[in-house]
């Protein structure tokens, strides 16, 4: 009996990746992925089944809207069983925050879901997409023992593989786009891959289970200094609020006015969830470490440890979409569910 190859399945969302020159009019034009192996043809080097599903409409991914993270999941759940890994090119401006939003709603992940994209179009002499393409798809495909050896969410950009929802994309211009300023890397490349395989989660071997019920009444607040009481109370007003990401200083610090904290505690106390979420690309949130953070902690802040913004939007839109109880919800704000988070 011959073994089946290993196949894995490219989603194509838009983006800078999928972007090549017209030649007649040498403007940028999305690259048609359906001859694929007429323009890179080292693709048939490797020895998998490679197959390619485009969306209907291709975005930068600044347009991209909680109904694309649906269908995204949609599409993995419906070839979950055909294929061994996935890899989703995407842009890069909002793709840290897909990668989060799709860590929640895919539960259970036991196969590779690698996102990817570039700064310079494919079409680009330079393009930094062609590497990053490759990769990403040896990486989907990797195995070990028959077993998948990154079943998560990942990001692969500029030779470093990153957990999805600890990511953040911080440089606009340079190729290592992105930075995971809490958790290593789950893979350095160069000449090999090496696979830090205690950095990875393990599969659990348990059903795909796909949630798409997403509650959209969430929005971030980020402090600065001489912000208003204007501007707080408006924010806490917003109708239908369910949940404010506050994004506070250093380790989860705020101001002490009284005004302040006083709009935050008559909010809780009327049922809004408020989650602090540092503006530091690395550490955490630790309530009560200063006096600035005591007054936060006393009237019910959640502190959200060294969760990034991205992961904690997509988390608390999970969560309430899947309408857990209150107290449950608290809870699994403080705790990691998806590795998004570190507590100690
Ligand atoms: N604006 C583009 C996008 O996010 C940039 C990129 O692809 O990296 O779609």
């Amino acid at each position: 009996m011959t073994e089946e190859k290993t196949s894995v399945l490219v989603i194509y969302t838009g983006g800078t990746i999928g972007m090549t020159k017209d030649s007649l009019t040498g403007a940028l034009v999305p690259f048609d992925f359906s001859n694929i192996y007429e323009q890179m043809p080292v693709l048939k080097n490797f020895d998998y089944k490679i197959d390619f599903h485009s969306f209907e409409t291709l975005i930068d991914s600044s347009n991209m809207k909680p109904s694309f993270w649906i269908r995204l999941a949609e599409i993995i759940e419906d070839n979950y069983e055909h294929y061994d890994g996935f890899v989703v090119l995407h842009g890069s401006d909002t793709m840290a925050y897909t990668a989060s939003a799709l860590s929640f709603m895919l539960e259970n992940l036991n196969k590779p879901v690698i996102f990817t994209g570039s700064q310079l179009p494919m079409g680009v002499i330079r393009t930094d997409g062609r590497e990053n393409f490759l990769t990403s798809i040896e990486i989907a495909a990797a195995k070990e023992e028959s077993m998948a050896i990154v079943p998560e969410v990942a990001i692969y950009f500029e030779n470093q593989l990153m957990r999805g929802n600890r990511t953040t994309k911080f440089n606009a211009e340079r190729f290592n786009a992105f930075v995971s300023g809490n958790y290593p890397l789950l893979a350095d490349v160069g000449v090999h891959i090496r696979f830090n395989k205690s950095n990875i989660l393990k599969p659990n071997f348990k059903k795909l289970k796909v949630h798409t019920r997403l509650d959209f009444n969430v929005t971030i607040l980020k402090l600065f200094p001489g912000i208003s009481e204007n501007i707080v109370k408006n924010t806490l007003a917003i109708p239908g609020l369910k949940a404010l990401i506050l994004e506070t200083f250093g380790s989860g610090n705020a101001p002490t006015d009284e005004w302040f904290i006083g709009c935050l505690e008559e909010a809780i106390k009327g049922g809004l969830i408020i989650y602090n979420v540092t503006q530091c690309k690395s550490g955490s949130v630790e309530l009560g470490k200063y006096a600035t953070s005591l007054g936060l902690e006393r009237i019910g802040v959640i502190g959200g440890f060294d969760i990034t913004t991205e992961s904690a939007l997509s988390k608390l839109m999970y969560l309430i979409g899947e309408g857990y109880p209150k107290d449950r919800m608290i809870e699994l704000l403080q705790i990691p569910i998806r590795g998004e988070m570190t507590v100690e």
